[in-house]
């Protein structure tokens, strides 16, 4: 499996940074977003370093689309938000920041004021981490 030492998605999969895991099989592996733009705002990444959507190959995205659909339905279920975008970045004007192709899940709700892209400030890891036990106890 390619790996980048010096990249944090790839240091969350080998284990030597925690996470607030929700999800992972053979191939991905899905935890809480710090920096979450709503409650529930989660992260699905292939286990194999790709950049992005243009270096990533066609079967690991796929098998992260499968991983995202799993982890949308149980945060879908346990907030029930008025929606939910799923939204993957590409690039310095997309706004990508961690350069391990990934996908948001993200929950919405009417009128929550969130544009395309937004500044990263953490969130409180407490909430984080109950909110990650509940969405994962329905998995
Ligand atoms: P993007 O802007 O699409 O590259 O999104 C990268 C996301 O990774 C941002 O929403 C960050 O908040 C999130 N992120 C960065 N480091 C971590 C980490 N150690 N654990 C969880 N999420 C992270
Ligand atoms: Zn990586």
């Amino acid at each position: 499996m390619i790996n980048d030492p010096d990249c944090i998605f790839c240091k969350i999969v080998a284990g030597d940074i925690p996470c607030f895991k929700l999800y992972e099989d053979d191939a991905t592996i899905a935890f809480m977003d710090i920096n979450p733009v709503n409650p529930g705002h989660a992260l699905i990444v292939h286990k194999a370093h790709h950049k992005d959507l243009f270096e990533i190959p066609a079967d690991n995205i796929a098998s992260v689309t499968l991983s995202a659909q799993k982890v949308a339905k149980a945060v879908q279920t346990t907030l029930k938000p008025a929606g939910m975008n799923l939204l993957q970045c590409n690039g310095s004007a997309a706004k990508q920041s961690v350069m391990h192709f990934h996908m948001h899940v993200i929950p919405r709700h009417i009128e929550d004021g969130l544009t395309m892209n937004w500044e990263l400030v953490q969130g409180d890891l407490d909430k984080i981490g109950a909110l990650a036990e509940r969405i994962r106890g329905i998995m």
